[in-house]
């Protein structure tokens, strides 16, 4: 445990949304330094970070990711953590090609196959093997993401071949369509299937975000929300910013008599390469 501390990570982009579901989407490596920036201002430790083409379309291009990860260093500490996933259709060796070439401080290592609304993503377990010998190699921390409870017992694989080493950090991404839905039955379920002393992120996707950031409080879990996850701030209201969603997660965790963790406690607490 992070003692008397939560973990804040902002998802801003991801790779599906789009602008004409938030006009404040940032995009161009200006608009997501600057988001970056704002989102540390009101609590993030972490960026999650996905990237787009000029044209917006969702991208694994390492000298994307080498651009816009330039632009968010001129303007905060924030750590980033790019993504594996990338968007749904991409192969195995796109997804891993940013990991390799730019040695991020941290990535998403998705832990199974999973229905993503009409869509599926893919991800056996020699693709896992792969990608966590990579991440090992490179010194990179995974953000091991569970999208179902399988996915949970799936990443115990890893750890018992060695593949994955403390400290652990997982996500549980709840509520996805065709996927599992967010309630603390559920998050409960997920949480006790950690192997121990593992930390864990709570992602609640669309209306679930808020309520799953009081899940995470009350369950001692770190908290995720940006427009990867959610555009609202509350039913049928847009959210302003990212950093008005990262505002309230922190405002959240202050009520909890609780702090926002700083980018160098992540840094410390996870042992990231900095
Ligand atoms: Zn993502």
């Amino acid at each position: 445990m992070l003692d008397g501390k939560i973990v804040i990570t902002c998802a801003c982009t991801g790779a599906e949304t789009t602008k004409a579901q938030n006009p404040a989407l940032p995009i161009s490596p200006e608009e997501v330094a600057q988001t970056a920036y704002d989102a540390r201002q009101a609590g993030a430790a972490i960026l999650h970070l996905h990237v787009r083409t000029a044209e917006g379309r969702p991208t694994q291009d390492p000298a994307r990711f080498r651009e816009v990860i330039a632009a968010v260093r001129r303007k905060t500490d924030i750590v980033v953590e790019i993504t594996t996933g990338g968007a749904v259709g991409d192969t195995p060796e796109e997804r891993l090609r940013p990991v390799v070439e730019l040695e991020p401080e941290m990535a998403s290592l998705d832990c199974g196959t999973v229905n993503f609304g009409d869509e599926y993503i893919v991800n056996t377990l020699p693709v896992m093997r792969e990608f966590a010998s990579q991440f090992r190699a490179h010194k990179i921390r995974a953000t091991l993401e569970c999208f179902d409870l399988g996915h949970v017992y799936a990443s115990r694989i890893l750890l018992k071949e060695g593949l994955i080493e403390a400290p652990l950090h997982y996500g549980f991404v709840l509520n996805v369509p065709g996927a599992v839905p967010y309630s603390v039955a559920n998050l409960e379920a997920f949480a006790s299937a950690l192997p121990a002393g593992a930390d864990f992120t709570v992602m609640g996707i669309g209306r679930a975000s808020l309520s799953a950031q009081f899940g995470a409080v009350a369950r001692g879990g770190w908290i995720r929300v940006g427009f990867e996850d959610n555009v609202y701030f509350s039913k049928g209201v847009l959210a302003e910013s990212n950093a008005q969603l990262v505002e309230r997660a922190a405002r959240i965790t202050r009520e909890a008599g609780l702090a926002p963790a700083s980018p160098d406690d992540v840094r410390t607490y996870l042992k990231l390469r900095g």
